[in-house]
């Protein structure tokens, strides 16, 4: 299903038309559909029906409060990074029986938040963590569910900036010390080893990888047993990939199918931390022309969202299906644009070489930028980030108000005696 369609030559949101909402809110502005997120969710959870799992958002690919509140509503779990996405999954009424903890460099306050709010698992990511987790949950008297990240050392044929499964990266344990680690952890007072954790990078779109990984944490698993250790879950991670042009990523029903599998008769709990796939398609990012600029070289479309509202085009070059709202019949007086936005960089651009029938004024959608997008906004260049309006059928609610020019510098002192 797709949320965003044409109607009447009008782009719409579910069953709101897109130039409402700009017109109603403003621009640029984050457009979401909650029966595509919806149905992602649900999607992704009926591949493992009548297997013992737990799907955890991954936070990070969009901590809006609403989003978060509705994924709670339809059971998920949430992978957290920091104690501020711990402190955003709580507000949003997210069972912190049903979070996971990931992150390399977790601070003694973020373990002891944690280990207060009582969450399913830390993902442990080296043995100076797992010391450190261990004494900070000795002075609380508490003892701290883990599981280890192992690197599996696969390649999950991506952007090198979101791989994290091969071993020159900062992330997991090898996999060699993976067992010696295990042993450690077996004889701490106050860690009890639940898991083992893997996750190899984002925006993969084969299942190969995710297959070799996997292989690789069952062996291990299957070792930890020979030694005594008895794992209860498996945390595969996230990382399935999302078409944002004509990516052809693994179905979320093939995948589970495949690891299901895997995992044969073993009963251990298979946790999973999707975050693009969940929410990449469900959000749109509306702007508007404000200027065409032809020149010599290039036609510039000058619209008022920028690489601060979207950073994925200026960080890892990626692409972005870019729409007009109100389409123009005369196609004739398309033109090859380059997308770009007002910041002061030659990296803001939103997109390169697009064939658009465009005036000023008109407006556009970028599209798949439900992930990564709000939640990388910057304020680079004092610019309010955008609005976020989730559309429910014909209705739509804001979720985050337009920042106010003053909420940019009202935490801000100047000198006493200048
Ligand atoms: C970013 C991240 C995820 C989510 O990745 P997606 O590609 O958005 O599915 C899951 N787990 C960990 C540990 C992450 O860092």
């Amino acid at each position: 299903m797709n949320s965003f369609k044409l109607k009447n030559t009008i782009l719409h949101a579910e069953n709101v038309a897109l130039n409402q909402i700009a017109s109603e809110f403003g621009t640029p502005c984050y457009v979401y559909s909650k029966a595509a997120l919806t149905l992602a969710f649900e999607r992704f959870s009926a591949g493992f029906i009548g297997t013992n799992h737990l799907v955890c958002f991954a936070v990070k690919a969009n901590p809006s409060l609403a989003i978060l509140n509705l994924f709670a509503s339809l059971g998920a779990g949430f992978d957290i990074v920091s104690g501020g996405e711990l402190a955003r999954v709580l507000a949003a009424g997210g069972d912190p029986q049903k979070i996971v903890f990931s992150g390399v460099g977790k601070t003694e306050a973020e373990m002891q938040a944690a280990l207060n709010a009582g969450i399913f698992c830390f993902n442990v990511e080296s043995a100076s963590e797992l010391t450190r987790l261990n004494k900070v949950a000795a002075a609380m008297g508490k003892i701290a569910p883990v599981s280890l990240r192992v690197n599996p050392n696969v390649d999950a044929k991506t952007h090198p900036y979101i791989s994290t499964g091969l071993k020159n990266n900062k992330f997991g344990v090898a996999y060699e010390d993976a067992l010696n680690i295990y042993l450690q952890a077996a004889v701490m007072t106050n860690i009890a080893i639940h898991g083992v954790d893997c996750h190899i990078g984002s925006q993969i779109t084969e299942l190969s990888p995710f297959l070799d990984a996997f292989d690789r944490v069952l062996s291990l698993v299957d070792a930890l047993e020979q030694q005594g250790i008895s794992i209860q879950h498996i945390d595969a991670g996230g990382g399935i990939g999302i078409c944002y042009s004509d990516e052809t990523p693994p179905e979320f029903n093939v995948y589970a199918s495949a690891m299901r599998a895997k995992l044969g008769d073993r009963n251990i709990k298979l946790v999973f931390e999707p975050g693009r796939a969940l929410v990449g398609n469900a959000g749109v990012l509306l702007t508007k022309v404000e200027y065409l600029k032809p020149t010599e070289a290039k036609n510039f479309a000058i619209v008022d969202a920028a690489m601060n509202d979207l950073m994925r085009p200026a960080l890892y070059d990626a692409y972005h299906d870019i729409k007009a709202v109100q389409p123009r019949d005369d196609e004739s007086h398309a033109l090859i644009y380059e997308i770009v936005g007002p910041v002061c960089e030659s990296g803001d651009f939103l997109g390169h070489d697009r064939t658009l029938a465009l005036k000023e004024g008109d407006l556009l959608a970028i599209m798949s930028a439900g992930a990564y997008g709000m939640s990388m906004a910057s304020n680079y260049n004092t610019r309010p980030r955008a609005a976020e309006v989730m559309v429910d059928d014909d209705q739509c609610h804001l979720i985050r108000r337009r920042e106010l020019i003053a909420d940019l510098f009202a935490l801000e002192n100047t000198l006493p005696n200048v």
